[in-house]
């Protein structure tokens, strides 16, 4: 097995002490070890601050009240969207859309970009490890439109096939979806490679990058990516708001996907012209205080350090590949650590998923099992369901070893 030496450098003892939820203990007395971050993370206090502060002092409407209220309001909205642009890279504040998450993310762009841009016989490229929400819209698209789904198939160690890339691109390939990180395999998808050779056929790349934004540093002028979807309540933001960046020289060309309040410049009793960016985008009362909230988020992510908290999560990973390695029957699904991000995913044989992640409930220990919302990627590698243990910043070593010993002990009790 590959070794892979990462010294975590976070202050752990600091971090926890900023996450309430990390605190409790169950009935049975386990202090909980919550590792199904993949699903959602855990807010830090200043976060769940900030949400109180927002609905006990300033909340009000945005964009509409002429009064004190809704103008604060209004500016820290706007202020979430500047901070948004800085953690991104993004050239300008217009090229961030709030939305209600990474699945609306991807609607909109299938809606909006792809009823106006593909035709029957386009083909719009997936891959094999997609979530559903990278797989569904399209699917929709190519039902409306007449276009050919095809996907980029994986290697039998869980990496994008990317020799198959020269064939699959064709002139005919107007967008590629792809993942940066798997949610269940936890690769990391070489996702510039990718784009480089998308757009040397003319086809426009989206990003689903629910699972990397909140891990991994995110340039995505470095990308060059046209699109990027991602969800606050994964980045220890709140549930109900997200992401889309896209290109502004795209976004301009593109139609409205919402209509409503907000969206527009004019109404008339039978037309309509859209607002500018991104309004245009934002159609009736945007999620606020949600909104608002993801700025102590991504504060609290750029005062720790993205690459720090990838280091930690790879580190955190790969002492699981080690402390499960031995376990009767039980198979890591994905590459090795060396490729991939923290998420570890795996099956043991004979003993099924649900059974292990109640047992490891049981012990306190907070895992996600099922097919992770990856159907065909759970059919490709012949198994119905997984149990993933998904680690994030405030996961430590000692619950890596709570994880290994409750397999462990799972495998006694059924076997
Ligand atoms: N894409 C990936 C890779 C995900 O892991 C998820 C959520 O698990 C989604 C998309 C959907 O995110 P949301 O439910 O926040 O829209």
């Amino acid at each position: 097995m590959a070794t892979f030496d990462v010294e975590s450098q976070l202050d752990l003892e600091r971090i926890r002490a900023d996450f309430p939820i990390l605190h409790q203990v169950d009935d049975e007395n386990n202090l909980l070890v919550y590792l199904d971050n993949g699903a959602s993370s855990q807010r830090p206090k200043s976060v769940i601050d900030c949400l109180t502060d927002v609905y006990q002092r300033y909340y009000a409407n945005v964009h509409r009240g002429a009064h004190r209220l809704s103008g604060e309001s209004t500016d820290l909205f706007e202020v979430a969207r500047k901070a948004t642009q800085r953690f991104l890279n993004a050239a300008s504040e217009n090229e961030v859309i709030f939305t209600s998450g990474t699945t609306m993310g991807i609607n909109l762009v299938a809606r909006s970009w792809g009823d106006a841009n593909l035709q029957t016989g386009d083909e719009i490229l997936l891959t094999e490890m997609e979530h559903h929400s990278n797989l569904v819209p399209w699917h929709q698209l190519a039902q409306r439109t007449g276009a050919v789904i095809k996907a980029i198939p994986i290697t039998e160690d869980g990496q994008l096939d990317l020799d198959f890339l020269p064939k699959l691109l064709t002139e005919r390939t107007k967008m590629v979806a792809l993942a940066a990180v798997s949610n269940v395999l936890g690769t990391i998808n070489p996702v510039g490679r990718v784009v480089e050779a998308a757009h040397a056929v003319g086809a426009k790349v989206l990003v689903d990058a629910a699972q990397a934004v909140p891990h991994e540093a995110i340039d995505v002028q470095r990308w060059d990516a046209d699109f990027v979807a991602f969800s606050g309540h994964k980045m220890l933001g709140p549930s109900g708001v997200g992401v889309l960046y896209g290109k502004e020289s795209i976004l301009d060309e593109m139609p409205p996907f919402l209509g409503g309040g907000s969206m527009i410049d004019i109404v008339e009793i039978d037309r309509f012209t859209p607002a500018m960016l991104p309004a245009k985008f934002e159609a009736g009362t945007p999620p606020i205080a949600d909104a608002i909230a993801m700025t102590p988020a991504i504060e609290y992510l750029e005062k720790v350090g993205l690459s720090a908290i990838l280091q930690h999560e790879q580190s955190l990973a790969a002492y699981a590949h080690q402390l499960l390695a031995d376990v009767p029957g039980l198979r890591i699904l994905g590459p090795d650590v060396t490729k991939k991000a923290g998420i570890v995913s795996f099956v043991i044989d004979g003993l099924a998923a649900s059974d292990i992640a109640t047992f490891l409930d049981g012990r306190g220990v907070a895992v996600r099992e099922g097919h992770h919302c990856t159907l065909p990627l759970h059919k490709k590698l012949g198994i119905s369901a997984s149990v993933r243990a998904s680690f994030y910043l405030y996961n430590t070593r000692e619950e890596v070893e709570k994880l290994a010993d409750a397999v462990r002990t799972s495998v006694d009790f059924f076997g």
